[in-house]
């Protein structure tokens, strides 16, 4: 037994090998060793028939223990001797094979790989020798065809399959049937299934068309940037089949994220983009008739390819320069198409995000995008991950500084992906990996990752001499011959074509390039617009506030009634029951509106009229504050009832998740939905404002440029929890200087709602109205209880969202001398100080919409007041936060359309400036906030 333990992949806690052993020994007690026999016979039996799927952990409890305590394994099992001795090793060589095969496969083309030592794959370190290598031993469960062979037999089959052209890594994954199929699929064939001559054939033409693009674009444009994917064609052919295969499986719609290395190759020869049409763009003829447009390796596309299947949509994301960030977006756009087809397995839309090596490593998103794989609210079925790996960081940095794993692609082993390392100049090889990643997502609904080791033949871009910085390697690409040159060769020499055939391909394509012929040859030319989404009703609305959302009263009072009705099952809490007995009161009419009902009731509506709704955030289902309990959790076992999904037969879906606590993917994610799903409301909320911060990239690159970049409308809506309530620097700013400072020609709506009826509006608003652009709401915190801010069910179903909310008091214009202007709830401070001092003479408006800036309105709401003198700012925020800075140029502009001169006199009241956003001590905020309410009065 103590040599059991001994080897490497045994003791260094890697209690999978004793697992498997333990599974088969459950299913045939003879399949295994003497010797491990007599170990599990030892073992506490688990309940029921012990079979393959009987579950194992209080046994894997054990192995791990004993994984971790040798001495403890010592002496608890008989020690075998002789024949049986070695038939252990013998599956322990097998095993090794498994785990560590790829440390020694041939996956890197340049042969620049330092072979690190693996003791384990050597005869001598399972006691072994070359004197075994005729005699037969067992095979367990190595897919070798037969039960017993020589030994020489089996290494050469473990060499072949372990360590050619595939490097696989799956003993990490602890499930037993995937680890299986997974072994099965390679084992079978040697990672070198035999391909007919056809399938071959059209892999080289793949090849031929992925280089011939390049090798055009580089004559015609020596030195123009396109990030060329010379030393990875290889990726060509692989897509093809992964598309291929998936709309095999019946797939419906593929959707890929890629940065720029090898993005104009995909989509001309992928997705079917007309080389003309690039060629204008290399040219700088295209003309761009709104918005800043973007660089042509960051355009994104849509065609539809036929496969065996059928047609398949494909779709490739817009991207920023920020890798990696299109990734959770791609899962955002899937989960979308998914939720569109009811398909909650994710079998008819696929996902494939496409990453660089160094980026993959090293960018906290693709992290956050594996969290999110399998969770309930951003799961998609499983993603393709394809790794375009070119052994060179981002411009020049060797992988010893871009990253402290051993491959570039460790991290997906958190949630247990099957990753293929593979040598990106074996087509063949290239092919199988692409085809098991397929079957393995269909089967398994899990991410899976090929890392395409390749090279770049060109530097960083082909602006870049890489000799500089990488003398060795680029010494050796220097003379390395393309893996067109490599594989047409090969296929020559195999008598699969000829050479002139092979030289035929290149013609053909270089000819179909020149005519302006589309080169890909899937493409269809008449496309299946059913399986994509309708956007025109969306298009071409210019910018409009003003919107009716008034809702049938007596339907929404029926809907008021189904949204506070629990089954009688359903054991509420006894603080959450308070809250909707009080909605009952309100619904009835014997109480004040509340945020929470209102709310409620905005989402209670939508779904009536037929807009599914999808709300995540960290606290989404309660809230952040408890305002909203959504899911209502039965005391009695834990089961959750969800009122908004019981509104009506054949309701359209409410989603509301609880995210897990990541802001960047999670935003990216929500971005994605609601640029796929422009019918439905889409609300990321913030657990506080701030905290959007973590996803500040998001904002920048999608949110606010997006649709002036690439085209591409969004409805999203993000609540941000906003206000000052001395809770400290961190959660009293939702950093609404930073939102206005990126508002130009339209993009997003800002907006801080100081009443239930406007958050209902507003909510409403966002869906009814055709105009698809991003929604900030500065959301409440006290003002979800304040006794004030309260609404009547009239004001819900009759009004409509107010850009600008006048003065409530009763005054007389006439003496109105200052008009105090302020957004947010700072508004009811303002209130109760006029009140208290009977400030007769000041009006305090509350600017509802901070961007686009309603000046008609706001000059339509002080008109009156004619003889007014003053006009001031009040915002809680300080001087160098808020709003003062970046909208005060709008209120300047009103001001002057009263009176001449007026704005030059716009004053402020608020907190000086400050290095942080609010003071930590509830004092200091005390005195502060009544000093800049006294100010807006007084100043
Ligand atoms: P996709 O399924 O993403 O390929 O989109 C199909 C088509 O719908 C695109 O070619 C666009 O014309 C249109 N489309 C998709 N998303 C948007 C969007 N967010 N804004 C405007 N049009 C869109």
């Amino acid at each position: 037994m103590e040599l059991m333990w001994r080897s490497s992949h045994v003791s260094g806690g890697n209690a999978h090998y004793v697992e498997a052993l333990y599974e088969q020994y459950l299913v045939d007690p003879n399949e295994v060793p003497d010797e491990w026999r007599n170990y599990f016979d030892q073992l506490p039996r688990p309940e029921g028939s012990p079979s393959y799927d009987t579950p194992l952990s209080p046994i894997r409890d054990q192995f791990y223990q004993l994984a971790r305590n040798r001495r403890t394994a010592q002496g608890t099992a008989a020690v075998d001797s002789g024949e049986n001795k070695k038939q252990v090793k013998v599956l322990q060589l097998i095993n090794a094979y498994r785990f560590r095969g790829h440390q020694k496969a041939d996956i890197d083309p340049l042969d620049l790989r330092k072979p690190v030592p693996v003791p384990d794959l050597d005869l001598s370190f399972h006691q072994l020798s070359k004197a075994d290598m005729d005699s037969e031993f067992q095979t367990g469960s190595f897919f070798l065809g037969k039960d017993k062979a020589p030994l020489k037999e089996i290494v050469e089959a473990l060499e072949q399959t372990y360590c050619r052209s595939i490097g696989c890594e799956f003993m990490h994954i602890v499930d037993t049937e995937e680890k299986r199929w997974l072994q099965q699929r390679f084992e079978s064939v040697r990672s070198k299934p035999k391909y007919g001559n056809e399938v071959r054939k059209h892999v080289l033409e793949r090849l031929t068309a992925a280089e011939g693009l390049e090798s055009y674009l580089a004559s015609k444009y020596p030195g123009t940037k396109r990030f060329g994917l010379e030393g990875g064609e290889s990726f060509i052919p692989m897509m093809d089949e992964v598309i291929q295969r998936a709309g095999g499986y019946g797939t419906k719609e593929v959707v890929i994220g890629m940065a720029h290395r090898g993005r104009l190759n995909l989509l001309v020869n992928i997705l079917g983009k007309s080389p003309s049409e690039l060629i204008d763009e290399f040219d700088g003829k295209k003309v761009i008739t709104k918005g800043s447009g973007d660089v042509k390796y960051h355009q994104g596309f849509s065609s539809n390819v036929m496969t065996p299947g059928g047609e398949v949509h494909l779709a490739l994301a817009f991207n920023p320069s920020h890798l990696e960030i299109v990734a959770p977006v791609v899962e955002g756009s899937v989960r979308a198409r998914q939720d569109r087809r009811d398909d909650t397995d994710g079998d008819k839309v696929l996902p494939i995000n496409v990453h660089g090596d160094a980026a993959f490593a090293g960018q906290g998103v693709v992290m956050e995008t594996f969290q999110m794989s399998q969770t309930r609210a951003y799961k998609t079925g499983g993603t393709l991950h394809v790794v375009i790996n070119n052994q060179v960081g981002f411009t020049t940095s060797h992988p010893q500084d871009t990253r402290s794993t051993e491959y570039c692609t460790d991290i997906a082993k958190m949630v247990q992906a099957p990753i293929f390392h593979v040598n990106g100049d074996d087509p063949d090889a290239v092919l199988h990996a692409a085809q098991v990643a397929i079957d393995y997502r269909q089967q398994f609904h899990k991410d899976v990752v090929i890392d395409l080791v390749c090279y770049r033949r060109r530097g960083h871009n082909e602006a870049d001499e890489p000799s500089g910085t990488q003398p060795m390697m680029y010494q050796k690409i220097k003379s390395h011959k393309s893996s067109r040159e490599l594989y047409a060769a090969r296929l020559v020499e195999e008598g699969v074509l000829s050479e002139d055939d092979a030289k035929a391909l290149v013609e053909q394509y270089r000819e179909d390039l020149l005519a302006g012929n589309h080169v890909a040859n899937a493409l269809v030319k008449q496309p299946n617009t059913e399986l994509f989404v309708d956007w025109n009703p969306y298009l071409g609305h210019e910018w409009s506030g003003d919107f009716d959302t008034s809702f049938d009263m007596k339907r929404m009072q029926q809907l008021a009634t189904r949204m506070c009705e629990i089954p009688d099952g359903v054991q509420v809490q006894r603080q959450v029951a308070k809250i909707y007995e009080d909605r009952r009161k309100m619904q009835a009419g014997g109480m004040a509106l509340n945020w929470g009902f209102a709310e409620t009731l905005a989402y209670a509506t939508l779904l009536d009229e037929g807009h599914p709704i999808r709300i995540t955030g960290q606290d989404s289902g309660r809230g952040t504050f408890s305002h909203r309990h959504a899911v209502v959790h039965n005391q009695k076992d834990g089961t959750t009832y969800v009122p908004l999904e019981h509104i009506r037969e054949g309701q359209p879906r409410f989603t509301i998740r609880d995210s897990y606590l990541s802001e960047e993917a999670v935003l990216a994610f929500e971005y994605g939905y609601a640029t796929t799903m422009p019918n439905a409301l889409i609300v990321w909320e913030a657990q506080f404002g701030d905290f959007f911060n973590g996803a500040q990239v998001v904002v920048d690159q999608f949110i606010s440029s997006g649709e002036s970049k690439w085209g591409r409308l969004c409805g999203l809506t993000m609540l941000l929890p906003h206000g000052y309530e001395g809770q400290g620097p961190e959660h009293s700013s939702a950093r609404l200087e930073r939102f206005l400072q990126l508002c130009a020609e339209h993009n997003m709506q800002v907006c801080v709602p100081t009443t239930p009826a406007q958050i209902f509006h507003l909510l409403r608003r966002q869906v009814i109205r055709p105009l698809r652009k991003p929604l900030v709401i500065m959301s409440p915190k006290s003002l979800l209880r304040h006794k004030e801010a309260t609404s009547t069910l009239e004001e819900l179903a009759n009004g409509r969202f107010q850009m600008v909310l006048e003065d409530q008091g009763k005054l007389d214009a006439s003496k109105v001398k200052r008009v105090v202007l302020c957004a947010g709830k700072v508004y009811y401070d303002l209130a109760a100080y006029r009140a208290e001092n009977e400030r007769e003479d000041t009006a305090v408006l509350r600017v509802e919409q901070l961007y686009p800036f309603p000046k008609d309105e706001l000059f339509e709401a002080i008109k009156d007041y004619t003889n007014l003198e003053q006009v001031v700012w009040c915002q809680e925020e300080p001087l160098n936060q808020g709003a003062w800075y970046q909208s005060q140029h709008h209120m300047r502009v009103v001001a002057d359309m009263f009176k001449e001169g007026l704005g030059r006199e716009l004053k402020f009241a608020g907190r000086p400036a400050s290095a942080a956003p609010a003071a930590g001590y509830m004092s200091v905020h005390v005195e502060q906030q009544r000093q800049l309410v006294e100010d807006a009065f007084n100043a």
